[in-house]
């Protein structure tokens, strides 16, 4: 990446990415108290972006910040942002803080938000992941009991993901008391004969813009799902295991704990999910070109 070229937003101002500075008494830096969003643009323009500002509301309600922009400005910054990058496809990355102030626990009064964004290339990931298939491991949930905002605070999540690096594997599934909750980055899909199995949208898990997409494509495609609290014995037992994020899209896993998944390579319903996935995200475009 060409950090030199690369514009970044900060409080108002669009500027080079070596010339945007925060304080260190911004208390992002200071207490991880701040929230953000990742955002794909695919042919320069934001996906899914009215669900991807919902979710932001959803996060800042839950660290009761106030959102500093309407959807409608929130949308003007993000098309400039885009505008001002290169690359089709980018993604943005949106950061909110609390703001700058002496440092104490207690919310500052009258301090205004730090607002930062950032857009990077986006690069699928690699065709043969989605072939043959991705490693993950797995590990217990160690989290707190709001995963459902997206917070700055990601140190477990950091360290679960690295568990994942440190076995050659792409991503790590989390169980929270045995059940399944959700990836270090990502959701996280069973398919058992046939039935496409998720975990509820609760506190315990992110809720992810690539989740409900699947479950509309899989409901407007006759696909069955079941919503429910998946133990540990199950999911490994399942025909298939996916992940889903924004940046990584889809991908089969066929590898848990170094035991394969069903038959240890991509199955029939994650082929045809794939699929749908791509036409749609290739109808949307062409809809909004
Ligand atoms: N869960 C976690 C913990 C995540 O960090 C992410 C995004 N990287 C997701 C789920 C997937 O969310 P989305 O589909 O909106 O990218």
């Amino acid at each position: 990446m060409n950090g030199t070229s690369q514009i970044v937003y900060l409080n108002g101002h669009f500027l080079p990415l070596a010339q945007a500075h925060v304080s260190v008494l911004d208390r992002g830096f200071i207490f991880g108290d701040g929230v953000y969003e990742v955002i794909p643009a695919y042919s320069r323009r934001a996906f899914r972006l009215d669900e991807h500002l919902r979710r932001l509301q959803h996060s800042l309600d839950g660290i009761r910040l106030a959102n500093p922009h309407t959807n409608a400005e929130w949308a003007d910054l993000i098309r400039e942002l885009i505008a001002r990058n290169t690359g089709e496809d980018q993604y943005l990355y949106l950061h909110l803080t609390r703001g700058v102030a002496l440092r104490d626990h207690a919310f500052p009064q009258g301090v205004a938000p730090t607002v930062f964004m950032m857009s990077t290339p986006l690069v699928p990931p690699p065709r043969e992941w989605c072939e043959t298939g991705v490693a993950a491991v797995s590990a217990i949930d160690n989290r707190w009991d709001r995963c459902d905002i997206k917070a700055i605070a990601l140190l477990p999540n950091v360290l679960l993901r690295q568990l994942a690096v440190d076995h050659g594997a792409v991503e790590t599934v989390l169980f929270r008391d045995g059940i399944l909750t959700e990836g270090a980055a990502s959701n996280i899909f069973a398919v058992e004969n046939g039935v496409i199995l998720a975990p509820p949208k609760d506190n315990h898990m992110l809720p992810g813009i690539t989740y409900d997409l699947v479950l509309e494509l899989a409901e407007a495609h006759g696909i069955p799902c079941e919503i429910g609290r998946y133990g540990e014995a199950r999911i490994r037992a399942a025909d298939e295991l996916w992940l889903t994020s924004s940046t990584k899209e889809i991908l089969p896993i066929t590898r848990l704990d170094d035991r394969p998944v069903g038959s240890g390579r991509p199955g029939p319903v994650f082929r045809k999910m794939h699929a749908l996935y791509q036409e749609y995200k290739t109808q949307v475009m062409r809809a909004s070109a």
